[in-house]
């Protein structure tokens, strides 16, 4: 036989599809909600203008080249990052028990996360993870491919279009002691549904009693309120309450590197001792992957992180990104309840946050919006709020109105 003919063929990523279905489409109108990519109000991707300013700072920098980063990346890039996760006066950090790789963007900080607990998280039986019911779909893919089983945890409630609280604390409560759990640190991806900081803390208390690991993917600190440290604030009190835990952090979104691949993984280890432990064995495991990551996404983050007046000027860039989502929010609340006079309750549009929405609407409904109105959103009825602005909401508020009516 030829070789390869027994390769099956693999279906296309599902959001890449969309995006091309998209670009195709002639219709004037169109709009494109499935994109998990911030847009400006005239539907263009957005160079931060703290990241303009900090690539003409490296333009100007004679003294840089192109040697190799160190294996676990560019040191001030790695240190800033931990602190902008961890706070900057962290006792974890002060203690030396944190260690912190720069990654292949948040999706590398996830499989080398994964891949470090499949080789050492010491498994008392068959090695799995909970995810939370629904996630981002490349989770189950990212622990598959590390020989972790993905099982799910209920999350999302679509009777209030909220959160499953009871379920959740449930299904922490009946797994085995020890269970690996995946949080999303905020901005929850596809629902937009954050537990709130009492429900953090009964979290908290459940995985500590059951001596849990929690693996917090954070995607969007700062993109969610517009403040980095209020999106930290899971983290940072699973860090205070001693909860064995580690932190992938991603810089797409807030900083518009998307193509950069910037981020960091943070192992938070209960001494400086076992610190260093990990952070050998985190070398050993990037070397045979990447060799050493890629530089110069690092060096605008941490030009940014650590200069003062950048830094500033990066927080009221991430205000405006995230101040434009939540007006964007209220706009399409205002349409569809005072306006247009919608029957259904909205409000979950409201009290989402992040990127992304989920608005309820059944896979039909979602699939009408596509074929009559050129409006492209996934069949789960997820909307990238960055896709709305000023000049397509009403459009997509009248749409979405015509179909849940
Ligand atoms: N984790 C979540 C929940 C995400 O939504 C994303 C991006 O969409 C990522 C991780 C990783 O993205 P990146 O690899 O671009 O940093």
């Amino acid at each position: 036989a030829e070789l390869w003919q027994s390769v099956p063929l693999a279906p296309p990523d599902s959001i890449f599809k969309l995006t091309a279905t998209y670009k195709a489409d002639t219709f004037p109108q169109k709009v494109n909600l499935g994109v998990g990519a911030y847009r400006d109000d005239d539907n263009k991707p957005w160079v931060l203008p703290v990241i303009k300013k900090a690539t003409q700072i490296l333009l100007n920098d004679d003294k840089l080249d192109h040697e190799y980063l160190p294996i676990t990346g560019l040191p001030e890039f790695t240190s800033a990052a931990a602190k902008l996760i961890l706070g900057a006066n962290s006792p974890a950090i002060a203690e030396g028990r944190v260690s912190s790789v720069q990654t292949i963007s948040g999706t590398g900080a996830n499989h080398l996360g994964a891949l470090f607990l499949s080789r050492f998280y010491g498994w008392d039986a068959e090695k799995k993870v909970y995810l939370s019911n629904p996630t981002w779909a490349n989770h189950q893919a990212i622990f598959r491919n590390v020989g972790i089983e993905p099982v799910d945890y209920p999350y999302y409630d679509p009777t209030t279009i909220g959160l499953d609280y009871k379920g959740f604390i449930k299904s922490l409560e009946t797994a085995p002691p020890r269970s690996v759990f995946l949080l999303h640190a905020c901005a929850h991806n596809p629902t937009g549904v954050d537990p709130t900081q009492e429900q953090w803390k009964a979290i908290a208390d459940v995985m500590l009693a059951k001596n849990h690991y929690a693996f917090f993917d954070c995607a969007y600190q700062g993109f969610a309120s517009g403040d980095l440290d209020n999106d930290a604030w899971a983290v940072r009190h699973f860090v205070d309450r001693a909860v064995p835990m580690l932190v992938c952090q991603s810089f797409a979104k807030n900083a518009g590197l998307y193509g950069e691949r910037v981020g960091a993984l943070h192992v938070v280890a209960p001494s400086a001792e076992g610190a260093n432990r990990v952070k050998s064995q985190l070398s050993v495991l990037q070397r045979s992957e990447i060799s050493n990551p890629p530089s110069h996404g690092a060096r605008l983050v941490s030009l940014v992180l650590n200069d003062p007046g950048l830094f500033e000027e990066w927080k009221r860039d991430i205000r405006t990104m995230a101040g434009r989502i939540i007006e964007m929010r209220k706009e399409l609340h205002r349409l569809l309840t005072e306006e247009l006079k919608n029957p259904r309750n909205w409000d979950h549009i409201l009290n989402q946050i992040g990127m992304f929405s989920f608005t309820g609407i059944s896979p039909d409904q979602s699939k009408a919006l596509i074929e009559k109105a050129h409006i492209y959103l996934t069949a789960n009825g997820r909307i990238s709020m960055a896709g709305l602005n000023s000049h397509n909401v009403r459009y997509f508020a009248e749409n979405l109105d015509k179909v849940t009516r």
